[in-house]
């Protein structure tokens, strides 16, 4: 008998500094249901709005089956389509029907998917300080936790903002220099290469803060360094400008966690550009084009490193956990070490050992929500502070 869409729901819930949007597709089935992540944590009542009057009214009554066909009529049934809205509002629909397919058959994801490449998924985590010595340290209680792979930032994505050199009445706002955060960052990325084990892995996101030109420069600078990755050095806008540091190094490259759009990820795959895609998988549209982006990137050598700190929610790690343990072109996951609510409040959330994010077995995306526990979190409506971002100048800049 078809099993049908009976609600589609978002759930609004904070419990850290994020705020997180988890849909939950209710079914025919007495019981059965999915969960899926739909967090943009910026705009959080868009995409309530996009999930409950828009894509609801369209999916009640479908087939739970028909994961791809839905999908599919999610993106053009809107017309306008690879907005971010409305991209994690399908995500969030899509992640769920693959959980109610994986408790359908009894079966976690990453069988549905075509079954484990490897046991657990390495992880890569954060390290921070205001100098070169708070970073090391910073590392080093994360090495000394059991983590292998270290990404290093010092005072925010846009480096100390001490000193600045600002006209009169500049305007409030999170400041930063992006000619002196090549010169701090270059000196904290060789301060703490040298004083760790060659064996840990060095990771960095410049975060699309530098001029193309000096993020060129940078990736030329840093090569010596042999991080694991260099993350978005450029912004979506000046992608053109891989092909120029391709040319010019080797330091490997990551890119994506901005993305809404095929066209923007395709180019670079084909052509070799980069050597990790990094999308949100929720951004893109949830497991299923994620799952097509992993095939495709790896018929061209080009690896996974999904995005993954706290905003995406714990079901959207679960489900970058089910892609992970999948893939065969896995290259490594970004992981946030969540919080003691965290793990109360999403029974099944996928735990670290030794460096290794390892998965339950439960049938589905293996992970619930005590919804009780999330209404007593409820979002926080702030003006976002981090995202006004400026030059020395008082200019506005991509965060
Ligand atoms: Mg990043």
């Amino acid at each position: 008998m078809t099993v049908t869409i009976t609600d589609v729901s978002a759930i609004l819930t904070q419990p850290g500094p994020s705020r997180l949007v988890i849909v939950k597709v209710r079914t025919s089935e007495p019981g059965l249901y999915g969960l899926g992540c739909a967090t943009f944590t910026q705009r959080v009542h868009a995409v309530e709005a996009a999930i409950e009057q828009h894509l609801k009214p369209f999916l009640i009554g479908r087939d739970v089956d028909r994961i791809e066909e839905l999908w599919q009529m999610s993106m053009v049934h809107g017309y306008w389509r690879n907005g971010p809205v409305l991209n994690n509002a399908i995500s969030g629909v899509d992640q769920a029907l693959w959980d109610i397919k994986g408790k359908r058959a009894g079966m976690p994801v990453y069988q549905l998917l075509g079954g484990k490449s490897r046991e657990a998924a390495s992880v890569y985590v954060h390290a921070s300080g205001r100098d070169p010595h708070e970073v090391e340290d910073s590392a080093r209680t994360l090495i000394e936790e059991g983590y292998r792979n270290v990404r290093i930032q010092m005072g925010g994505y846009g480096g100390e903002a001490a000193n600045l050199h600002r006209p009169k009445d500049a305007p409030e706002g999170n400041y930063f220099d992006p000619r002196a955060y090549s010169r701090s960052m270059l000196g904290m990325i060789e301060h703490v290469r040298t004083e760790l084990d060659p064996a840990i892995e060095l990771l960095h996101d410049i975060h699309e803060r530098l001029n193309p030109i000096d993020a060129v420069q940078f990736a030329k600078d840093v090569e010596q360094y042999r991080l694991f990755f260099l993350e978005d050095m450029f912004a979506p806008e000046d992608i053109g400008w891989f092909r120029t540091v391709r040319q010019q190094c080797a330091t490997p490259l990551a890119m994506g966690e901005l993305f809404n759009n095929p066209h923007e990820w395709r180019g670079l795959i084909v052509d070799q550009l980069i050597d990790f895609v990094r999308m949100h998988v929720s951004q893109v549209g949830g497991i299923t084009p994620a799952r097509n982006i992993a095939i495709f990137a790896g018929t061209f050598g080009v690896r996974t490193a999904w995005h993954g700190p706290g905003d995406t929610s714990p079901v959207g790690h679960a489900a970058n956990l089910h892609l992970d343990l999948w893939a065969p072109n896995f290259g490594i996951q970004e992981w946030y070490q969540p919080s003691e609510l965290e793990y109360e409040m999403f029974p099944g959330l996928p735990t670290i050992s030794d460096g290794y994010l390892y998965p339950n077995e439960r049938p589905g995306l293996g992970i619930e929500i005590d919804e009780e526990l999330a209404a007593q979190h409820p979002c926080e409506d702030i003006i976002e502070q981090w995202t006004q971002t400026r030059r020395p100048d008082g200019s506005s800049a991509r965060p």
